[in-house]
């Protein structure tokens, strides 16, 4: 269990958010600032834009694997700790490139890394990912079954997560590494997701575009017979960011459960979900509460290399953080929603 210290921090802490002008780490980062502390984002724009990044925060435009970059980032900002968000992340194009997907998430993340330990950067916070796990087991994932990424996205993450845990021991680097389940909603309009990669942006562009969302099979062993996943509000996953920060501070790297302790003891891995699952038929269902109708449905072929059913188990990040979710399906999609809307206007007549 993380206990704070009695011992206050004797020097501001800055971080650095790579990708903090992102979906993801634009929360991260406003939350962060609202706590306080001093934060730098390095990002390169190719998907996030300027105007996530909050006012008072430094954006510094740049790759992760730029070394130069990072080096210059670190240094002139007296950097204490990073947290990495910073990858590509669509499965498909991981497949269709995946030295670009090394290249992008593995060999950037390395140099990141290198940058790092010269700098002498204490804590590095890690955006994994469920991917990591592949297929599953069917249901309720630990942390510690078996990762078997079927895909080089999952793959790219699983090798960061190696990358992480060398270096933490040959360095002395404390981390988490942070398994996101599947990411949904917004703090607030602006900040919504401006991909149409996942489940409730495609139902809203679907609808936008005046057809009908697609189910990926209605015939999966689960209860309704559609996927079954663990939807994470993203403020509630922003917030895991500053509890796993202060959790390496605050313990001095003693933050492993004991049963891991043996092996890792810089370093921790933590799923981040909310230890429900929501099938794609309840997501919809959810999305017509929002739109005040139901929403009519198209069921396809199954999606290749889709699990039937990934839920998070949460006993590790509840004991270690004291962390849980408040936010439930219904705020992630009405929050969504508003964040499409900011977007696609056009798409309010769909709402009654
Ligand atoms: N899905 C679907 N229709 C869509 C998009 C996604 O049925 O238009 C399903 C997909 O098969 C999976 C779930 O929704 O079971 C979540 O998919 P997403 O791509 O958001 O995340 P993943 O769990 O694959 O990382």
């Amino acid at each position: 269990m993380a206990s704070s210290g009695a011992q206050s921090d004797p020097s501001p802490e800055t971080i650095l958010v790579t990708g903090g002008a992102g979906y993801i780490g634009a929360h991260v980062t406003a939350a962060l600032a609202a706590s306080g502390r001093s934060v730098v984002v390095l990002d390169d724009l190719s998907t996030g834009t300027a105007d996530r990044v909050p006012d008072g925060v430094t954006l510094i435009e740049g790759d992760v694997g730029d070394a130069a970059v990072v080096g210059a980032a670190l240094h002139d900002h007296g950097v204490t700790a990073v947290i990495h968000i910073a990858a590509k992340k669509q499965v498909g194009e991981s497949v269709a490139r995946p030295l670009w997907y090394y290249r992008q998430n593995v060999t950037a993340m390395a140099t990141l890394l290198e940058g790092c330990v010269d700098a002498g950067v204490g804590r590095f916070l890690f955006s994994s990912s469920a991917a990591t796990y592949g297929m599953g087991s069917g249901g309720v994932i630990e942390e510690d079954d078996p990762p078997r990424p079927i895909n080089p996205y999952g793959e790219s993450k699983l090798i960061g997560e190696w990358l992480l845990a060398d270096v933490a021991r040959a360095t002395g680097l404390r981390y988490a590494a942070l398994r996101y389940f599947n990411v949904a909603g917004a703090v607030s309009p602006e900040l919504g997701d401006p991909g149409v990669f996942n489940l409730v942006p495609m139902v809203f562009d679907a609808l936008t575009r005046g057809e009908r969302p697609r189910i990926f099979g209605a015939d999966w062993p689960t209860p309704d017979g559609t996927c079954v996943r663990d939807y994470v509000h993203v403020a509630d996953l922003a917030d895991a960011h500053i509890r796993a920060l202060d959790a390496l501070q605050a313990t001095g790297g003693e933050v492993t459960p004991e049963a891991d302790a043996a092996e890792t003891v810089d370093g921790l891995v933590l799923n981040v979900g909310t230890g429900q699952g929501s099938s794609v038929q309840e997501v919809i269902d959810a999305v017509g509460r929002v739109l005040g109708h139901p929403v009519d449905v198209e069921v396809v072929e199954r999606r290749p290399g889709d699990p039937a059913a990934l839920v998070a188990s949460v006993d590790r990040i509840t004991d270690v953080l004291g962390w849980s979710t408040s936010r439930n399906l219904d705020d992630m999609v009405s929050s969504a929603w508003e964040g499409w809307l900011a977007l696609h206007p056009e798409a309010a007549s769909l709402a009654e």
